[in-house]
């Protein structure tokens, strides 16, 4: 029988995941130092493609206190962990443990990977994340998200910035100030939509906001930016043939709820993430990259369209992938369309590991609740 995310069962099974999810990450290794906090996580070129035009992007990620939804703040640095996002790992790994950044720390990790970079014409679109919610100001404080926007600002070949945030603390005047901030540029703020399944989003997710929210903070941002929205395809607990509907139900959801950008991630496997104990239990697969091609093939129509899953270091095996014959031309395959978001890139792709995918996709496994009892039986045992 079809379950809701109101009935027992269902609520029983959250709570269970979330004791689950904590134990899993509190086996999560600390910073090897404290002093490391003066110092992003650390940055990298990226390819993308603006009007029409192949570019390259920097991405900085500076180094946080971890996000908000998956560890509490500590004042010694004792870490409370929350299940958080179930697959994501960089919220809290590499973090501070929650013992706060001062404002002035942060625009000094921003300076030291921003000057890495010194011709902008050469990378006219910039990504900072913060692992978390570059918006919310008990993660990074005011002071510090104003100095780093400024210094962005005042550099004339940057066309383009990416930030992300949780809806929670997407609010008008931090945009109306960023909007001011950054003058003419280009800003997109990204929001992890993840799926637009209310039962896919409380079990295999665990996300913080409604989709409801989501609507509500879309419209907000359009008021003053572009909405880029992510979607996980294959979260934790889904088969390929689920995760394949979902993910196409949740690419047309954002575009007509009005996403500028729809960024389809599919999921990397973190060691101290969900998406890891259950494949050390043998229990969840990364995505076949086919799956992926097949949702940006079907939703190419609807709108701008940015891919993941083209990464394979440092472990090849934690990232989206086919057979190793085709694997690594599927990826470039990638890497060329988010450079020109030319379609031709991805069509034309074959393999005879479709077959196996194929066949994967018509297997039939038990209904999802169902199913994700089962699993969490199994990982009670490992973890609790
Ligand atoms: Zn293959």
């Amino acid at each position: 029988m079809l379950a809701d995310i109101s009935d027992p069962t269902v609520k029983q099974l959250r709570s269970k995941i979330t004791q689950i999810m904590r134990a899993i990450r509190a086996q999560t290794p600390p910073l090897a130092s404290m002093a490391l906090a003066s110092t992003a996580k650390g940055s990298e070129i990226w390819e993308g493609c603006i009007d029409g035009e192949s570019i390259k992007r920097v991405v900085i990620y500076l180094r946080s206190s971890g996000c908000s939804w998956a560890m509490k703040p500590s004042s010694d640095g004792t870490p409370v962990f929350k299940a958080g996002c179930l697959d994501c790992e960089h919220s809290v790994a590499g973090t501070t443990f929650g013992r706060a950044i001062p404002a002035a720390t942060y625009v000094k990790q921003f300076e030291k990977e921003f000057v890495k970079y010194q011709d902008y014409s050469e990378y006219p679109m910039l990504c900072v994340y913060n692992e978390g919610s570059m918006l919310n100001e008990a993660e990074l404080p005011a002071e510090a998200r104003r100095d780093i926007l400024k210094l962005i600002a005042e550099n004339k070949n940057i066309k383009s910035v990416i930030l992300e945030s949780l809806p929670e603390y997407i609010t008008e005047p931090i945009l109306d100030e960023a909007r001011t901030i950054l003058g003419d540029k280009y800003l997109e703020v990204g929001v992890g939509l993840e799926s637009c399944d209310p039962m896919v989003r409380h079990l295999a997710i665990n996300k913080p906001f409604t989709l409801q929210q989501f609507e509500e903070t879309a419209k907000l941002i359009r008021k003053y930016c572009h909405l880029l929205s992510y979607i996980l395809v294959k979260p934790s607990f889904l088969t390929e043939k689920e995760a394949l509907q979902d993910s196409l139900n949740t690419v047309q959801y954002a575009f007509d709820v009005g996403s500028d950008v729809v960024s389809i991630e599919p999921l990397n496997i973190g060691e101290y993430a969900m998406s890891g104990a259950l494949n050390r239990l043998g229990l969840y697969r990364v995505p076949w990259l086919w799956t992926v091609l097949e949702v940006a093939k079907k939703s190419h129509t609807l709108g701008e369209t940015r891919l993941g899953g083209y990464q394979f270091a440092p472990k090849y095996e934690n990232f989206a992938q086919n057979c190793p014959n085709c694997t690594l031309r599927v990826k470039e395959a990638i890497v060329q369309y988010n450079s020109t978001n030319d379609i031709a890139h991805l069509t034309g792709l074959t393999c005879s590991c479709q077959d196996e995918w194929r066949e994967e996709l018509n297997k039939d496994y038990p209904y999802i609740v169902d199913r994700v009892q089962q699993y969490v039986e199994l990982l009670g045992k490992e973890y609790l």
